[in-house]
């Protein structure tokens, strides 16, 4: 008798817990971020030399998200400008859920965990296990119109002992799988047979657009499955940092993905990379005159996938400098 008392108050209690405790034997997968280098559109796929998607901007409105570049004209900013990417090639898949209040305006974000290889995906923030420190709020902006992650990655321009120079403005993200890793084959829990729940979050993910044009929406669902990547292209809102004040020299561009480690991950030592630059003002200036009419020159001197410090005084030469970048136009994504 006190036995079936005992069982029935445990099924009331485990009816109110809202976040199922971990069974016995059963293996959570986490996922694991691996951050480019600045300027590798589709990820790091072992060349620096692919990795050309940045360049100098000089803009007319420094308070613009995303200013047309100019060459001449009252100059408000420089930006230097690049493209990040994020790939994860964890053990299960990156799944966020963001949820709010009707009335609140910002929505709180719960991280979900595959439960062991091709098994059961939470399908709902209340499912979700991990409270996390990140938010959601929908950007109106023209561009966007969607739920934005925010906190998910930085960017920094810092010194070679590694003081911050300039950090990004604070930026958000809609997350997805927006390309396949070049080394998912490596990956065992890459995304593969079609009839598992890790394939049909995938073919999710590959479409999410973040609720678009419904601010209403109360719960969103983002992330990256294993194996895919997603990208940030340098001329979307806030891909860049501002250089305007910046004096000549050499300098490490450093981006960071899960900054605050509020996500939980497999590992944490590639959440980082960076590229060595050297900024140099016209006319072997040392600082940028009080008045703007040409943009500086930055040489990329070393591309450093996964680590965050890369300017070093030994064998660092110009390689590639923003006078020299071309970019062909080209159909523009935004997320
Ligand atoms: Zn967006």
């Amino acid at each position: 008798m006190g036995r079936t008392w005992i069982a029935g108050a445990l099924a009331v209690l485990v009816g109110m817990v809202v976040i199922p405790p971990a069974t016995a034997g059963e293996q959570l997968l986490l996922p694991d971020l691996r951050q480019a280098p600045p300027g590798c559109p589709g990820g790091y796929l072992g060349d620096p030399g692919q990795c050309r998607d940045w360049d100098v901007c000089m803009v007319a409105d420094a308070a613009a998200p995303n200013g047309e570049c100019v060459r001449s004209g009252s100059i408000g900013a420089v930006r230097l400008r690049f493209t990040t990417a994020e790939d994860n090639i964890g053990d299960g898949p990156l799944l966020l859920f963001g949820h709010r209040d009707p009335n609140s305006s910002t929505m709180y974000v719960k991280q979900g965990f595959q439960s062991g290889r091709h098994g059961p995906i939470p399908g709902s923030y209340a499912e979700a296990r991990q409270q996390t420190q990140n938010s959601m709020y929908y950007e109106p902006a023209p561009m966007h119109q969607h739920w934005h992650l925010m906190g998910f990655e930085r960017m920094q321009l810092r010194t070679p002992r590694g003081g911050t120079v300039v950090t990004d403005r604070k930026n958000g993200f809609c997350l997805g799988d927006r390309y396949g890793v070049g080394d998912a084959y490596k990956l065992p829990n890459a995304v593969r047979d079609s009839s598992t729940p890790e394939y049909r979050l995938s073919t999710y993910l590959q479409e999410n657009m973040c609720a678009p044009k419904d601010p209403s929406v109360t719960e969103v669902k983002v992330g990256i499955s294993v194996g895919s990547g997603d990208d940030y292209q340098y001329d979307v809102d806030f891909q860049w940092l501002d250089i305007t004040r910046v004096p000549s020299g050499t300098y490490d561009l450093v981006n960071t993905v899960n900054s605050n480690r509020t996500l939980h991950e497999t590992d944490y030592g590639n959440n980082s990379s960076s590229m060595a630059i050297s900024i140099q003002w016209p006319g072997r200036a040392a600082n940028p005159p009080a008045v703007i009419t040409a943009p500086p020159v930055v040489s990329l001197l070393r591309s450093c996938p996964g680590q965050e410090h890369c300017a070093t005084k030994a064998g660092m030469r110009p390689r590639v400098s923003s006078d020299q970048i071309e970019h062909t136009p080209r159909h523009q994504r935004h997320h």
